[in-house]
């Protein structure tokens, strides 16, 4: 396995592009994480060093490799920082245009044979390449969350990617202990594309009265022998961020069987967003969550 790749920019310090600086340091890469925001960037590093502790206290990992994980990474709020890197992941916000600006300007600074990885859940990576000058040497690579715990990367040629930078990045994946799975540039890729609309499915069970919130998420784990059921999913994940991904799979297949569920949309009218708001299908604010109560049309 040759690896072209030894030092690695990471563009967006949060949870996704923290947790991908986290992996590739402590896989012996230089990794710098550039952030706009400084407080951020502190963040970040203050949470990879918390989640090496817990490695540490696991007995997963010795404090000297914590440390060399740290010492492995740098922070900066200046693109400029990235011209030298021989790969950059982009993890920043999910928006078309906040990204496509990033790839304009991160274009013109990085050194031309640098390649580009956007971590995208939902946007065209062909469309993403396209805002550069170099969409041979641009590809996906949309890494699960929690990164350092999640075996999976999906790595998603855009139209123009060449086979020398789809095979650096299956090589970099591979040397970040993870395992491939490719897909087509297409919406969702697989994960999403599958796991999305059985979440919404459950929605739609929920809404139609098949079974009560612990029924659904009891018989698809011990029924299916998923590790969670799919409502306490839809919540970890986020019923917003479940929704802008129905959203994408309806509105770009045009297919009918994307539709989001009205249950779905109407907790995140309300602002039951999950986990991280507190409340979605489940109540958090007591030590164990308990089922929300269903709104009454549902
Ligand atoms: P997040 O909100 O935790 O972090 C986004 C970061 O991007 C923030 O720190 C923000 O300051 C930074 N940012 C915004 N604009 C920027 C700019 N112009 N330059 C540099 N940094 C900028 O988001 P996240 O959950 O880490 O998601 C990041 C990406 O990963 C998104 O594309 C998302 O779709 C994708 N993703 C998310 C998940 C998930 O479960 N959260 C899973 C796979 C992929």
């Amino acid at each position: 396995m040759s690896n072209t790749i030894k030092t690695i920019g990471v563009i967006g310090a949060g949870q996704m592009g923290g947790g991908i600086a986290h992996v590739a340091a402590q896989n012996g890469f230089s990794v710098t994480v550039m952030d706009i925001s400084e407080p951020g960037l502190e963040k970040c590093v203050q949470t990879i060093a918390k989640n090496l502790d817990r490695q540490v206290s696991k007995d997963k990992i010795t404090a000297k490799d914590k440390e060399s994980t740290l010492s492995n990474i740098s922070t900066t709020t200046k693109m400029s920082s990235l011209k030298d890197c021989d790969l950059v992941i982009e993890a920043a916000t999910e928006n078309e245009e906040v990204k496509k600006k990033i790839f304009t300007e991160l274009d013109g600074i990085l050194k031309p044979e640098g390649m580009i990885a956007s971590n995208t859940s939902s946007i065209s990576i062909t469309r993403l390449a396209a805002a550069t000058e170099r969409p041979e040497q641009f590809i996906g690579m949309h890494f699960m969350n929690p990164v350092p715990m999640m075996k999976l990367v999906e790595i998603i040629r855009g139209l123009a990617t060449s086979e020398a930078t789809f095979k650096a990045v299956a090589t970099l994946a591979a040397l970040m202990n993870k395992t491939v799975a490719t897909s087509e540039d297409v919406p969702g890729f697989i994960v999403n594309r599958l796991l999305l609309p059985m979440l919404n499915e459950a929605c739609f069970a929920l809404q139609n009265g098949v079974a009560d919130v612990e029924s659904i998420d009891t018989a698809l784990q011990l029924g299916a022998g998923h590790p969670m059921g799919p409502l306490t999913l839809a919540d970890f994940i986020g019923l917003d961020t479940c929704l802008a991904i129905m959203r994408v799979l309806h509105t770009e297949l045009g297919d009918p069987k994307y539709r989001p569920c009205p249950l779905l949309v109407k907790y995140v009218d309300a602002g039951w967003l999950g986990k991280k708001s507190g409340k979605g299908f489940y109540d958090y604010s007591a030590a164990q969550p308990v089922p929300s109560k269903l709104p009454k049309a549902a």
